[in-house]
């Protein structure tokens, strides 16, 4: 089977994104066991579409584009494939109900344009897509398959996990793949590759280990006849991990640090309140991110400059002794705010972004500092980086460690 992809979007040709759909369905398509054999991006053009689909259907079994399915003049996907498949569009009454309910549900009228979305020609069925109103197209035709999705890269992923993998497997009478995700953090990669080394050359389930803003990825993929088995490949070989990394595993798959400290706050009925400074605010409005979190989260202070921590009651000569990017004062800063805004616990945060080193401290030091009621803790940890990228590792650190005070 012979496949390649078509990504289509004049932005991908003026270089105004980054095409990470195909390199997101090149990585998926050895699962399934098919050869890529091209990759072409075309700009919203319906004739230079056409010319490139005669090419691929020349050369591939199996055609996948993403991108062009929205309701404006310039997605012209449908329309080119239609063409070249000399297919009459006509409007799938189903789909239009869906779209009218989509858009009363939201309060809106529904634009007349939206309609070219419910497009359907015979030799295609429709691919639902939860997340957004460009449904995708799966097209048999004289041993070919065309498999159409949207461009925005989270509803193209949803439709390809849900639907067009587990659909793929069937028709190709392949082995059923699962994986799992276990997030890794407070270790490098190359400290993580190291530790579980003796499972990277497994050939079945694989490992593998993938560096991302929240910590390290081990991706665990099983391949087997049924769904439970491969299920059964991948529990074996968690435990084994989990035996080496112990709880700097943190997670698996969709979960997110904020939402499991907020369940570990809800579970021990505890409150949060947090003190930030150079962060500013980034790490009360991750866990903010999380609905419901007004339950545990009190609030937050950011303390941009030593007079407003003092004006918290923090002790100016705390400050000048140890620097504002310490854990001295991070400590002092987590009981401040656990005291002014009532919580059980306080967090506190400082860190140094950059452009410069301060109290000759190196860009990318982070203080954390804890303070639980009982007793008050703090950590500091080095990441190197820019400075959006800083504030981001200092926010995961934070919330890493308040995951481990409150296990
Ligand atoms: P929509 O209904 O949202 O318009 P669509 O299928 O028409 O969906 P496009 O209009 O082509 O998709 O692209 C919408 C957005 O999706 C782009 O602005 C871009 O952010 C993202 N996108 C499109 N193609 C790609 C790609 N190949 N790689 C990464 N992102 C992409």
């Amino acid at each position: 089977m012979k496949t390649e992809i078509i990504s289509i979007g004049t932005e991908l040709l003026l270089g105004e994104i980054v095409d990470t759909n195909s390199a997101y369905l090149a990585s998926q398509l050895p699962l399934l066991g098919l050869d890529l054999h091209f990759i072409s991006t075309v700009g919203d053009n319906q004739q230079r579409l056409i010319n490139i689909l005669q090419q691929a259907w020349q050369r591939s079994d199996i055609i996948f584009t993403t991108g062009g399915l929205g309701p404006t003049q310039d997605d012209i996907t449908r329309e080119a494939i239609a063409e070249f498949l000399d297919e009459e569009i006509s409007t799938d009454p189903q789909l239009v109900k869906e779209f009218e309910r989509l858009f009363k549900r939201f309060k809106m009228e529904m634009p007349k344009s939206n309609l070219k979305q419910a497009g359907i020609i015979p030799s295609a069925q429709i691919i639902a897509n939860p997340r957004g109103t460009a449904p995708g197209w799966w097209i048999e035709r004289d041993n070919h398959t065309i498999i159409t999705m949207p461009g925005p890269p989270n509803e193209m992923q949803l439709m390809w996990t849900k639907v067009i993998m587990p659909r793929l497997q069937q028709k190709l009478g392949r082995a059923i793949i699962v994986s799992k995700t276990l997030k890794v953090f407070g270790l490098s990669e190359a400290k993580v590759d190291e530790l579980v080394s003796s499972f990277l050359a497994s050939s079945n389930p694989t490992v593998g280990t993938y560096a991302k803003p929240d910590g390290i990825h081990l991706r665990i993929t099983a391949k087997s006849c049924t769904t439970n088995d491969a299920q059964t490949l991948i529990t074996e070989k968690e435990k084994d991990i989990r035996a080496i990394l112990g709880d700097n595993i943190w997670g698996t798959d969709a979960d997110s640090l904020e939402a499991t400290v907020g369940t570990l706050l809800t579970s021990k009925g505890l409150t949060l309140a947090s003190m930030e400074s150079s962060t500013g605010g980034l790490l009360a409005n991750c866990i903010t991110n999380i609905p419901g979190s007004s339950k545990y989260f009190k609030g937050g202070i950011i303390a941009y400059t030593g007079k407003t921590n003092t004006s918290y009651g923090i002790d100016e000569q705390l400050i000048s002794k140890h620097g504002l990017v310490s854990t001295e004062v991070t400590e002092a800063m987590a009981s401040a705010v656990r005291h002014h805004l009532h919580a059980d616990i306080g967090i506190a945060l400082t860190a140094i972004t950059g452009p410069a080193e301060i109290e000759g401290k190196p860009i990318g030091t982070i203080c954390i500092g804890i303070d639980n009621g009982q007793h008050t803790s703090s950590f500091t940890r080095n990441y190197p980086g820019n400075r959006p990228q800083v504030k981001q590792r200092a926010v995961i650190s934070a919330l890493f460690e308040l995951r481990r005070v409150l296990l």
